[in-house]
């Protein structure tokens, strides 16, 4: 059995810097207060999990954070109503936000200012386009998928404009915009791709390596966009593609001889630890060697939000200098049970 290990996988610079975030409040306030956190800060079981541990609160309603408490946002964003919410109960409000969701908030009020209809491509129950359309809800309308178009309400075909979520899968957005363009040949672009680094080469790095193996195992959890639109990626390759938790929850079903090469990838909220488990089983248990497969070198790094420097501040911590940048792991006998010999896939790169 071969494991193929694609790279980049797992966390992705705006996941690291919410989860530093809410690490970093932890180490400052001690154990003398409760940190409340809006919804989930990454979507990952394992990562709320932990800090549920540590004595972390998850709420999705403000109304149970006690007034006066810190509450932190998550990675996906809140709408503008939200963070006043926050003020009038009083609350000390974190930004997790990841800038990459900031910059489509950011778009959406600039559109709205200029007069625009914003066409919101994305799943209308996710955190990051809840919070995105409250920027401009008079303005916006969420389009999931092509039928969805002849159901729009256009005031003026010549003054519209789409956005995406930061997660979405590639290929389907572009199916949608593609419509919406036929639909509107009007219709005005984002000046960049709202789909993120991150999404964008964990899926491209599973479009190339899944047509070389047999199946696709990706590390995530099932309310994780870009998890599950990892497998469907894998799948519209022709290579069966499933999402687990965690190593529990294989099931030798999927790679009965033995034999197989499996491409093991990881959703950006994921952590490591979880795929080096499900390696040290691999080889533990079925003799396999490990295979990375580099396809893009990610050298995106974020600041600290300017809530959290002010806190840090306040405890006379020093921030200067401190940034977040999420490094390629790196493959030891211990943690992953074996070493990883290179398989090289050459494409061109993404950040
Ligand atoms: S997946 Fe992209 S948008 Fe979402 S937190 Fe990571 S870098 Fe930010």
């Amino acid at each position: 059995m071969q494991i193929v290990l694609a790279n980049p996988r797992g966390f992705c610079a705006g996941v690291r810097m919410a989860i530093d975030v809410v690490d970093q409040v932890l180490d400052i306030v001690g154990d003398g207060e409760t940190i409340y956190v809006y919804h989930e800060i990454v979507h990952n079981k394992h990562v709320v999990d932990r800090f549920v541990d540590r004595g972390v609160v998850f709420v999705d309603d403000l109304d149970e954070v006690p007034h006066g408490s810190i509450v932190v946002f998550s990675a996906h964003g809140v709408s503008p109503a939200i963070r006043a919410q926050a003020d009038s109960r009083g609350l000390r409000s974190i930004d997790a936000t990841c800038p990459l969701v900031t910059k489509v908030h950011s778009r959406a009020i600039r559109y709205a200012k200029q007069g625009y209809q914003i066409l919101l491509v994305g799943h209308k129950d996710h955190q990051e386009i809840i919070g995105t359309f409250g920027e401009a809800p008079e303005q916006t309308q969420v389009v999931e998928c092509v039928d969805c178009i002849p159901h729009l309400r256009i005031d003026d075909p010549d003054k519209l404009v789409y956005l995406t979520q930061t997660t979405l899968s590639v290929d389907d957005a572009n199916v949608i915009i593609s419509a919406l363009k036929a639909a509107f040949p009007n219709i005005k672009e984002p000046p960049s791709e709202d789909i993120c680094y991150a999404t964008t080469n964990r899926q491209s790095a599973v479009r190339q390596i899944a047509p070389l193996c047999d199946l696709v195992i990706v590390v995530g959890s099932r309310n994780s966009s870009n998890s599950v639109r990892l497998t469907e990626i894998a799948e519209n390759s022709g290579t069966r593609g499933v999402r687990i938790d965690d190593v529990s929850e294989l099931d030798p079903s999927w790679y009965p001889t033995g034999n197989e090469r499996i491409l093991l990838t990881a959703g950006a909220s994921a952590p490591e630890d979880l795929v080096s488990t499900i390696c040290r089983h691999f080889v533990e248990r079925h003799g396999a060697t490990l295979h990375l497969a580099d396809v893009y070198e990610e050298t995106v790094e974020f600041g600290l939000p300017l809530t959290l420097k002010k806190l840090m501040e306040e405890h006379d911590i020093d921030h200067r200098d401190r940034r977040v940048r999420v490094e390629p792991p790196v493959i030891t006998q211990g943690e992953y049970g074996s070493v990883a010999v290179a398989l090289t896939i050459s494409t061109g790169g993404n950040a």
